[in-house]
């Protein structure tokens, strides 16, 4: 019978559950002496197909039930736990763990009472499979080692209706949680419910019911402790073992639902005992003692059916793996390096085309909705063919072992994940992306929302040890855009200014990062303090902080070993890793030289930094700038000789704050050799510049470097330089 339960106090849920185990023990007492009665002492009490007899009474007392009589046995024990008498309202943590004793007896009581009812034919009940035999155990065994599946859900009780419940179980499958479902209240099961729901369950839906009534609940529990003997390896009897191993390998949990009476509140300290937790809409006091559950929390409330599962999920400390990424276009890596060309394009966001970013925050807890994706604007629907809009992807993650370090590796891998998807094509990143949706995605289905669905399901699938939480929200309104992008540029110069200070002598390990591999299968990124990688993304607090989540992942530690020279910055122990990481490609690399050995370059670079031999000095170009250069091409023909993991000498792909770096180019005299770049890379350095310049020296340096207002046309540019006496003139020759 359910039960009112807004004036229920701590102590009145542990008296429940106290009163319903001696019922239950009264009820198991009753069944067996029928048994022995009708059958003999002798009467076969077990569970069909299985090596573990009743496998709580096996696991927690060692005890090998075979008859009636070995099971009174059990029984007997059992009724050692439960408590007589009551304690006062102020000692409840106390009573609560005898409460959770009587819990272990209910459901010592409850096994022997289904493997009692299968004397007489009473089990399996209807629609239910009944005793999940060994075989069955294996079988999900495996899928939930492998990350098939990522939990097992047990509701007991009874939504408010059947869509509620239909919605719950979806929610639920939506994250691979295998669900274990029945009981009722007030004489509505939640089997009924989803049967007039229209749900299909079964083992293959991952959604089975035990039984209508509390009783049979107990299948879940033998189901679990048998993983710890199975799986586990635990000797029979080792209760302690068997119970951390459940509490520790096996991600269940129980949702509660509609009521709660004495029999479910002994069988839920059963749970709790077990180190399941419990999560329900009830008005139930909220209980939190360290140790029982993963997360310190036991019984917690959550009247919200739409959060009823996120908060499940976040009490158990589930880590959801989302085996199929639902988009309507085929998802794999091998697509990472596929192009989507001009005349194939339906519509692009960002590179010179459009305002674009891409941003990834890290929030609290309670900030992030999981799952939530929010397109604000536009859908692709309505935008025309051939067009380039505005976008803007914020990418909002919580987790408990996310650290704000961890936001900008995240943030790179939208890179690698939506170019996983068949038919979009991404490039750079930051306010520098530049994203293509082909006329064949569009035409399969493919939404903007579903760069959300790509991204909640990938950061979940690969940063599940960091992330719990993800929500996309993609603003495709020019406004919004523009409106959000100075907090992300905010965010991306305090990101860039963590490494002040730090030198590439200070440190004896410098990271590699071959992300882009996909696109330029022999490009080694070289990250060192003072030289970041050169899509901008990249600092070596990045890298390192990479390598410390995916300790196998592209961002290795790379010990420099001895000093080949110290000038053009070359190292015996960086050689040898790009040699091998590089596939014998590249056999020296010499961290500070243009004109040497330079670093390789994929084609992710912020700017390119292009020798001008006429001036004795380089220009650079960002990728933003459109126009001609004195190196008689743009920015566009210039990468298409960079990039793709060669080393050009005369050429460097570069990040932007390299070029303030000391280090920048420093083998052939550094900024010195700077006798032109764009008005727009400059004003954006300008601050970073002067200073460099001043460093060096020259403070009348900044104006000296030649922008497109003075020329782009290199022997203009000679005269422009000798007039204002530019240093590379007099520089050493660089060729
Ligand atoms: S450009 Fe370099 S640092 Fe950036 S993601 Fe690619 S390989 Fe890594």
């Amino acid at each position: 019978m359910g039960k009112g339960t807004a004036e229920i106090t701590v102590k009145a849920v542990a008296g429940l559950m106290v009163s319903g185990a001696k019922k239950v023990l009264a009820q198991a007492d009753e069944l067996l002496a029928k048994v022995k009665k009708e059958k003999g002492a002798d009467a076969n009490i077990s569970f069909p197909e299985t090596a573990f007899y009743l496998p709580l009474a096996n696991a927690l007392l060692g005890a090998e039930v075979k008859t009636a009589a070995d099971a009174a046995k059990v029984l007997a024990t059992a009724g050692t736990l439960v408590i007589k008498d009551v304690p006062a309202e102020d000692q409840w943590t106390a009573f609560l763990k005898d409460s959770l004793n009587a819990g272990v007896a209910a459901m010592l009581s409850e096994e022997i009472i289904c493997a009692a009812r299968y004397v007489y034919g009473d089990e399996p009940q209807a629609d239910c499979p009944g005793f999940f035999s060994d075989t069955i155990l294996r079988a999900l065994g495996i899928q939930l080692v492998d990350g098939r599946i990522s939990g097992i859900a047990v509701i007991l009780g009874k939504a408010p209706d059947a869509a509620t419940a239909v919605n719950i179980v979806r929610d639920l499958q939506k994250r691979n949680i295998l669900t274990i479902l029945g009981g009722s209240v007030d004489g509505v099961s939640i089997i009924d419910q989803l049967k007039e729901g229209g749900l299909t369950m079964g083992l293959d839906s991952y959604v089975v019911p035990f039984g209508r009534d509390t009783i049979s609940v107990v299948y879940v529990l033998n189901f679990a402790i048998r993983a710890a003997l199975s799986f586990g390896g635990i000797k029979a009897g080792n209760a302690k073992a068997c119970v951390d191993y459940v509490r520790e390998r096996v991600p269940a949990f129980v949702l509660l639902l509609g009521g709660v009476d004495e029999v479910k509140a002994a069988t839920g300290a059963g749970a709790l005992a077990a180190g399941v937790p419990i999560i329900t809409d009830l008005d139930l006091p909220e209980v939190r003692v360290a140790g029982v559950c993963a997360h310190e929390e036991c019984l917690v409330r959550e009247p919200d059916y739409k959060k009823i599962v996120q908060k499940a999920i976040e009490v158990r400390g589930i880590k959801v793996k989302v085996a199929k990424v639902p988009i309507p276009v085929p998802f794999s890596a091998a697509f990472e390096g596929e192009r989507v060309r001009k005349e194939n394009m339906f519509v692009q966001f960002g590179a010179k085309y459009s305002a674009a970013f891409e941003y990834l925050r890290m929030k609290k807890m309670d900030e992030v909705e999981d799952g939530k994706i929010t397109v604000v604007g536009p859908e692709i629907d309505v935008m025309n063919e051939g067009s380039s809009c505005p976008m803007a992807i914020v990418v909002d993650v919580a987790g408990r072992k996310m650290l704000m370090d961890f936001e900008p590796i995240l943030e790179r891998q939208i890179h690698k994940f939506l170019n996983y998807a068949m038919g979009v094509f991404h490039m750079g990143q930051r306010d520098m992306n530049w994203l293509r949706i082909s006329k064949d995605a569009k035409k399969a289905g493919f939404k903007i929302r579903h760069f959300g669905d790509i991204l909640v399901a990938k950061l979940h699938d690969e940063y599940g040890a960091i992330v719990d939480k993800v929500q996309v929200t993609i603003y495709t309104n020019e406004d919004d855009v523009k409106r959000l992008m100075p907090e992300a540029r905010k965010v991306f110069t305090v990101r860039d200014e963590r490494l002040a200070g730090m030198t590439d002598e200070s440190v004896d390990t410098f990271y590699s990062c071959t992300l882009c591999q996909s696109f330029a299968p022999d490009h080694v990124c070289v990250v060192s303090p003072e030289r970041l990688g050169l899509c901008g993304a990249y600092s070596w607090l990045d890298a390192k902080a990479a390598h410390e989540i995916t300790p196998t992942g592209g961002n290795q530690p790379i010990k420099k070993g001895s000093v080949v020279d110290p000038v053009k910055g070359i190292w015996q122990g960086v050689n040898s890793f790009v040699f091998n990481a590089s596939h014998q490609h590249t056999s020296q690399m010499a961290a500070y030289s243009i004109m040497e050995s330079p670093m390789t370059s994929c084609g992710c670079f912020e700017c390119i930094v292009a020798i001008v031999p006429e001036a004795n000095g380089v220009m650079i170009v960002n990728r933003e700038y459109t126009g001609e250069t004195p190196a008689g091409m743009g920015f566009t023909t210039l990468a298409g000789s960079v990039g793709g993991g060669n080393q050009t000498p005369g050429f460097l792909g570069v990040g932007r704050l390299y070029i303030v770096s000391k280090k920048f180019i420093s083998a052939e005299d550094g900024l010195k050799r700077v006798v032109w770049m764009p008005r727009e890379l400059k004003d954006a350095l300008a601050d970073r510049l002067k200073a460099r310049c001043a460093q060096l020296g020259m403070p009348e340096l900044f104006d000296k470097i030649a922008d497109e207002s003075v020329t782009t046309d290199a022997a203009a540019l000679v005269e422009y330089l000798a007039t204002v006496n530019h240093p590379a003139l007099s520089l050493p020759p660089l060729m």
